[in-house]
Order: C-alpha cells, then structure tokens, then sequence
C-alpha cells in the first residue's frame, strides 16, 4: 500500500468534536490525497459509503474491536450531505438530549450529537457533513477516500467472501457493508421525457433559477422544499403529485410532511405563489423552447424553464443488481435478522433504502437503529463477544422487534 494515512489520521487523529465542527474542513478534505488499495489487500470488513449510514457503521464495527475493517468513500466524506442544495436542512430536529437514553434524531453515533457539534436544530447538508467528519476524526474511523466500487464479487466456492473491484485496485473482504445510499443515484426517467427535467438532486442553489415560474414534479419533501424555495425567491410554483401528500393524514413522517416543511409553507406561501396540483405528470415534450408537461388529466401545461424532478432515486445500481433479490417496490430484500441479503450470504444493507415488512427506514433515526443488528451478525461470524452491544441497545440504538414500529398516533 501506497500510502496508508485514512482520513482520520490525515485530519490529525482525535480532538474534541465540538471544536473540530468550526473549522472550515470541506477544503481540506477535498484536497486530501487519494490512498490507493495494496495488491492483495485483505479484511474482515468493507463499509462502501462514508455517509450517515457508513459512518454509522463503522462506529459499530470499532466498538466490537474489529480491527480489519476500511470505509471506502468515492467522494469524501458526507459526500451526498455536501452536494445536497445549500438552501436545503434537515427536516428532522436536533436536539442534545442523549441524557436521558433518547439520542438526538440526527445522531448516528452514541454519545454524540449534531446540535451539541453543531449549535443548530436543522442543519443544512455541509454541516451535517461537518458531524460525519468529526466523528471519523475524533474516534479515528478507517475512512478512505476517493476510492469507487465498481463491483463487488461473491468469491466462487468461499462462503462470504468477496472480491471488490474500486478505481484504485482489487481487495478482498469477508464481509461488505452497501451503505452507498440512493441520493447520488436520481432516478432521472420515471417517465417520458423526464430526461429533460432539472432533478432535484442536481441542483446546488435555487439562487440559479431563472424564469418567474416553475413546475415541480413529485409533492413529497423534496418537491415542497423546491417550492418553497422558489416561492421565497418571488417564483410562482406549480407542484404536480397524484398522491396529494401535502394533505396526507398518514402518521409515520415517512410519509407525511414534516411539521418542519409544513411550517415553512405557511410562511413561503403567504402570497399563494404555491399551486398545488393532485395530476400526475404523464410525458414531457420540448418544443420551440417550451417545456410541454402533458398531464394525467389528458391536459398539457407549457412552460419555458425545465420541470424540476423531485419524484425520488434509484439506488438499484449495477454494482448491486444481482446481489439482491428486488421487491415489487424496487427496493432490496434482506433478512430481518440482520439486514443481509437473501441471495448473497456476506452483504449486508445499511441506509435508507432499507424495508421490513411496512416499516420504511428512509430516516437516520430509523435506520440507526439497525447498524448494532448489522455488527451483532458480523461479530457471532468472527466469534467476537458482542456484550458491548447492550450500550446500543439501552441507547435506543439496538432494533431487533420490528413490531413497535406501526406509526399510529390517536391525535
Ligand atoms: C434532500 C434530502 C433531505 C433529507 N432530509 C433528511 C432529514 O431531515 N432527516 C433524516 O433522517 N433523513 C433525511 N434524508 C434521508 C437520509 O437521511 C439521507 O438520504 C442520507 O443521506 C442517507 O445516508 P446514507 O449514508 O445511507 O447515504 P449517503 O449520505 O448518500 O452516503 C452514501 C455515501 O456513499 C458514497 N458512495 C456511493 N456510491 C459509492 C461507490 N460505488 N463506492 C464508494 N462510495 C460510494 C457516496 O459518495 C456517499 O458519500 C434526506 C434525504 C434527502 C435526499
């Protein structure tokens, strides 16, 4: 190996997390060098992904004392954190309570809290990124970035074992952890012509919209925090979806707007600049510099700038097609043991595109709580003691009965 420094030692090993928050990192991590893969290199463990759920993970992996164990990061840390919108935050609050056995929402590590690293309740995609880093450098997690995975292969004839094929060379691992998440993976044609849209996740800063009016594709968080962007930039909003989640009564906010979202609607649609429109959006033509958006209704609408896309990701990549089995929903079909895969004994899933039953994980303070159910699997196979997962588990960070997860509230 080239060059072993990890993003943690490089950053200058553990300080308090509090004071590495405020530095400005983002340069310093975008400049640091690459750390190229050894010929034959070898663990028990790869996390792929350094986001939430990766860093997560690896947290769990140091805890139970696995040495030989390496995140791969394609980008840098929080990579997708840090391409979000720069307008956008976290819907979900941060709030220090960890005293109590309740961990802040956004926490993806024991003992530690976004607002108490961060001083805010909703911080944007950098500084959640900002946490990510100071956790790797603080409890100096193995993060290596700048290196893809392009393919994971289960080895012929070895039970859980796997060759990874990166940018930067061959390694082996016993064990891979898919944390890659869904956000750099748009779902950019969900129907004709979708291709000439804006996705929602392409954008960096709702300062570059031109135009006076936009219409927005999909009504769920992502197409209502779009329209409340532009609102308060003076746009009039047109925002398309079937399924009305604007008016959904469901409980789980997995599928029903934030308290946060519904807050900044009111105040960005003081003006009734926000149209809300329950047709689905069934074609798009560009013509003549018009932007067609045919409608479910048999209708068309035309507009001069590109639809905004905001109808989700796929995260149904080739490097994990066949490695899963798929439900009907396209999303992976894992054990509810451990969050393995079915069909490829070895790899597991972490992140939001993890289901069970009706449970949608799609929050980190639901997906959370299945890094300890990952690491307790891994640990039993390499006869390691687990007893250190009782922290997480009286941590409220250790989900093994699914069956307290219905989201029913009576008012
Ligand atoms: C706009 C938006 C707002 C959200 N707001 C909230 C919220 O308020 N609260 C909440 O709980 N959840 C929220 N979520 C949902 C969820 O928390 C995020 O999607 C979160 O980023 C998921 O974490 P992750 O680690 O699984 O994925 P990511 O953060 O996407 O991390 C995956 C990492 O893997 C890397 N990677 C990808 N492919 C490869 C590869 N082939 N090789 C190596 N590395 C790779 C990426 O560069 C990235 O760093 C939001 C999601 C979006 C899109």
């Amino acid at each position: 190996m080239k060059d072993k420094k990890t993003a943690a030692t490089r950053q200058g090993g553990s300080k308090a997390l509090q004071i590495d928050a405020f530095r400005d990192i983002h340069h310093q991590v975008m400049t640091t060098e690459r750390t190229n893969i050894g010929k034959n290199e070898t663990f028990d463990v790869v996390i792929i992904g350094a986001g939430a759920a990766g860093i997560g993970c690896g947290m769990v992996l140091r805890d139970l004392g696995i040495k030989r164990f390496t995140i791969l990061e394609k980008h840098e840390i929080g990579a997708s954190f840090r391409r979000w919108p720069a307008e956008t935050k976290l819907l979900t609050p941060s709030f220090t309570i960890n005293g109590f056995g309740m961990p802040d929402l956004n926490s993806i590590a024991l003992r530690t809290s976004p607002a108490y690293t961060l001083h805010k309740e909703h911080p944007s995609g950098k500084e959640y990124a900002q946490y990510l880093q100071a956790i790797t450098e603080h409890f100096q997690l193995p993060v290596r970035e700048g290196i893809n995975v392009e393919a994971i292969i289960p080895e012929n004839g070895r039970q859980s074992s796997f060759i990874l094929k990166t940018s930067e060379g061959d390694i082996r691992s016993r064990f891979v952890i898919w944390a890659a998440g869904e956000f750099q993976y748009p779902n950019k044609t969900p129907f004709a012509g979708a291709e000439l849209c804006r996705h929602y996740a392409t954008v960096s800063t709702w300062d570059d919209f031109e135009g006076e009016e936009a219409v927005v594709i999909g009504g769920y968080e992502s197409g209502v925090d779009t329209a409340i962007h532009l609102a308060n930039r003076g746009k009039e909003v047109y925002v398309l979806d079937p399924d009305r989640p604007w008016k959904t009564t469901e409980a789980d906010p997995s599928l029903a707007l934030s308290p946060f979202t519904f807050d900044r609607l009111r105040a960005a649609n003081q003006e009734g600049l926000i149209t809300f429109v329950p047709l689905a959006a069934t074609k798009i033509e560009h013509t003549d510099d018009v932007y067609r958006v045919h409608l479910s209704n048999g209708k068309s609408y035309p507009t001069a700038h590109p639809p905004i896309l905001a109808t989700g990701f796929n995260g149904r990549i080739p490097q994990i097609t066949d490695l899963f089995a798929w439900n009907d929903d396209g999303f992976p079909i894992v054990t509810e043991e451990s969050d393995e895969s079915t069909i490829t004994p070895g790899l597991f899933l972490s992140g939001p595109m993890l289901r069970h039953r009706n449970v949608i994980f799609c929050f980190i303070y639901k997906f959370r709580q299945r890094f300890a159910i990952i690491g307790h699997k891994i640990a039993q196979e390499l006869e390691l003691d687990t007893a250190v997962l009782e922290k997480y588990r009286s941590g409220q960070m250790y989900l093994d009965d699914l069956s307290c997860c219905d989201v029913n509230c009576a008012c």
